[in-house]
């Protein structure tokens, strides 16, 4: 690995199936046929993180843990830093507080059981956690959670939060760190550049940048990847040019790009990178 300075990034992975997009509305039948990938690719993931001796945290969603145990099974048992990705990856805003904090809790317990771990990260579908729906902090610390990284500190097609701090910083709703996707301000536009279609869509030297230019200031880099943006045998549905743009953009070259990343720069998961700060994780 070539390192171009000490700074540790934070390099997380939402592990689901294409099909969970929540801006996609797929028919059974087109579920189907995109389903049943997500071992194959988070082990591809994987073993490009183990090529280049970079670790991570995986978000994993119940749903996936539920139908896949062997696989959270197995990331535990190389090491990897399991938080939760929800359950049935329903976006937060569109919840009851009762039915969120249910699905939630049950969720949070089949990951731990499986891991045979505490499981203290949580990442929302889709940057769900929103002014409409930051109730879910206070529900999520109650329930033992000590961070969260599911507000985008920018507007998104179905989330984000245009003003939120876009650096790692305790909330006030709750006793809950924050860990937003990095994004990059360019006059008052905030671009976010850090993972899912973003990271498909800008050229690397531009991802890079960004990347030294929090490093440079000693902030680390937070990097969101899913494991079917490297599928590049995805089945190819039939879709309007929304769904082919958010499904298939860039899909032959987003391993190169994740390659390069972890060539280049540091990676590791949020507790790790945040040890000194924050005790969120134990010894
Ligand atoms: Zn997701």
């Amino acid at each position: 690995m070539v390192q171009v300075n000490n700074v540790k990034n934070i390099l997380t992975v939402d592990v689901e199936e294409a099909f969970h997009r929540n801006d996609l509305h797929l028919s059974r039948r087109q579920r189907g046929l995109l389903g049943g990938r997500v071992v194959e690719q988070t082990e591809r993931l994987v073993s490009l993180l183990r090529a280049a001796g970079q670790g991570g945290t995986f978000f994993v969603l119940g749903e996936v843990a539920e139908q896949y145990p062997k696989l959270v099974k197995q990331l535990a048992a190389d090491g990897f830093e399991l938080g939760l990705h929800g359950y049935g990856h329903r976006l937060v805003y569109e919840q009851q507080e009762g039915e969120f904090l249910r699905e939630t809790q049950a969720a949070k317990a089949l990951l731990e059981k499986l891991a045979g771990r505490e499981v203290v990260g949580f990442r929302a579908p889709s940057w769900s956690i929103t002014q409409r729906s930051f109730w879910a902090l206070r529900i999520l610390a109650a329930m033992g959670f000590r961070y969260d990284s599911s507000i985008l500190p920018a507007k998104a097609c179905l989330g984000g939060v245009n003003r939120s701090n876009p650096l790692i910083h305790r909330r006030a709703e709750a006793d809950i760190i924050e860990v937003p996707p990095s994004i990059v301000s360019i006059g008052r536009f905030r671009l976010p550049f850090s993972g899912g279609l973003y990271l498909r869509t800008l050229p690397y030297r531009f991802i890079r940048h960004c990347i030294r230019r929090l490093n440079k200031k000693g902030i680390p880099a937070v990097i969101y990847l899913h494991p079917w943006e490297l599928d590049r045998e995805l089945p190819r549905l039939e879709l309007g040019w929304k769904g082919r743009y958010a499904l298939y953009y860039n899909l032959d070259t987003a391993q190169t790009k994740v390659e390069q990343l972890l060539a280049e720069f540091s990676f590791a998961p949020v507790c790790e990178v945040l040890k000194d700060a924050y005790s969120l994780c134990g010894p």
